[in-house]
């Protein structure tokens, strides 16, 4: 679990005094790994800088890759060797991931992609904080740093990857556009509705999804405007969400949504959105939910974005998604290669 953690509209100027405990000496300096989207913007103004700190701006049109990871590591590592006192992740989960995986690659050779996996990480990162400015992912939370690496989307996974701090401001995540904030919100329902129907459910994942998925349905299926009570509770369901999945798994969605992310390069809300929009046959109250959900708020979900694919395309589509034994595990069962084959999955692609 992280172990320290402070919420609270405004509890981002509270980052001064967190972080200095933890400056190790005036020339070991804090590297703040930004979104870009917040480039000039007040919130970069407010991120308190002192003696050699930095702010270095990442961008997040792609989900993070592993060679983005080993070029911020190097360069951080060249420009301040091991003098540092720590990396602090603002942003969505792309930038969670981000300055999770750049602080555990400055204490391990080689690249990133040798990592990804689980527990191949076997060494403390340095101190590395998460302020989320979007809600859902639970990147703040888990355990895991997801990356595109030359042949697979797969995490770094282990008990290392997981924040010493996290930072939970609410107001942070006001101004995010409504429907990235509907889809990366999705992957939190998501995240509940697979966790609560898998095999692998256990107390532990039950009583975080169960609150989760309250909290989801509340925001999406009883509203339908947006106020800072909603950024307040979307901020706590994705953090619980993240917990329900620690303990247990995602499922078929997750897993065909990385099929599309890794061949077509969406992202893993959108994507996830589309997958579910498709899986009734799997979840069936779980969609129709969804349904009511994105009409509610009125959210466009790209249909046919799999029209135009080759068919050596929709097969590397299927392979990363089979790959991925423990969700299809988790939602089908031991026997789950009987149920989702081949055949079955481009089925399904196809009508996504
Ligand atoms: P994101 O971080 O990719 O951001 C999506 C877009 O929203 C970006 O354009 C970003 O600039 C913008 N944005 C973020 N905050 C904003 C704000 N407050 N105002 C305006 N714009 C803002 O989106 P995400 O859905 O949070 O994260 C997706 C990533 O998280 C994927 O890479 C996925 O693999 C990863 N993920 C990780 C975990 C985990 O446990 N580590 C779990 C799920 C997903
Ligand atoms: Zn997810």
């Amino acid at each position: 679990m992280v172990p320290r953690v402070v919420y609270g509209r405004g509890s981002f100027d509270d980052l001064a005094e967190i972080l200095s405990p933890r400056r190790r000496a005036e020339d070991a300096p804090f590297v703040f790994l930004v979104d870009s989207v917040f480039g000039a913007s007040p919130l970069s103004a407010r991120i308190p800088l002192q003696y050699a700190d930095r702010i270095i701006f990442v961008d997040t049109t792609f989900e993070p890759k592993t060679e983005q990871v080993d070029v911020l590591r190097d360069e951080i590592r060249e420009a301040h060797a091991l003098r540092l006192s720590g990396i602090v992740g603002i942003g969505g989960g792309s930038t969670l991931d981000l300055a999770k995986a750049v602080a555990l690659m400055l204490t391990h050779a080689g690249s990133s992609a040798d990592y990804q996996g689980w527990d191949l990480i076997r060494n403390k990162g340095v101190y590395h904080v998460g302020i989320p400015t979007l809600s859902g992912t639970g990147a703040e939370v888990s355990r895991t740093a997801v990356l595109t690496g030359p042949t697979k989307k797969l995490g770094l996974n282990s008990d290392f990857t997981l924040f010493d701090q996290v930072v939970l401001d609410p107001e942070l995540t006001a101004n995010a556009p409504a429907d990235q904030r509907f889809y990366t919100g999705m992957d939190c329902y998501i995240h509940c509705i697979e966790s609560l129907t898998g095999t692998y459910l256990n107390a532990f994942s039950q009583s975080y999804g169960e609150q989760a998925l309250a909290l989801c349905r509340e925001i999406f299926l009883h509203r339908s405007n947006w106020d800072p009570d909603s950024d307040e509770k979307l901020m706590m369901a994705s953090w619980h969400g993240g917990m329900s999945i620690a303990y247990a798994q995602v499922g078929v969605a997750h897993a065909m949504s990385y099929g599309l992310s890794y061949v077509l390069g969406i992202k893993h809300g959108l994507g996830n959105c589309i997958a579910f929009d498709q899986l009734e046959e799997f979840y069936p109250q779980g969609v129709h939910a969804f349904k009511e959900m994105v009409q509610q708020h009125a959210i466009r979900i790209p249909q046919n974005v799999t029209a135009a694919l080759s068919d050596a395309e929709f097969d590397a589509m299927i392979d990363v998604s089979l790959g991925l034994t423990p969700l299809w595990e988790n939602a089908l069962g031991k026997d789950w290669r009987q149920i989702a084959t081949p055949e079955k999955l481009r089925r399904l692609y196809e009508r996504m």
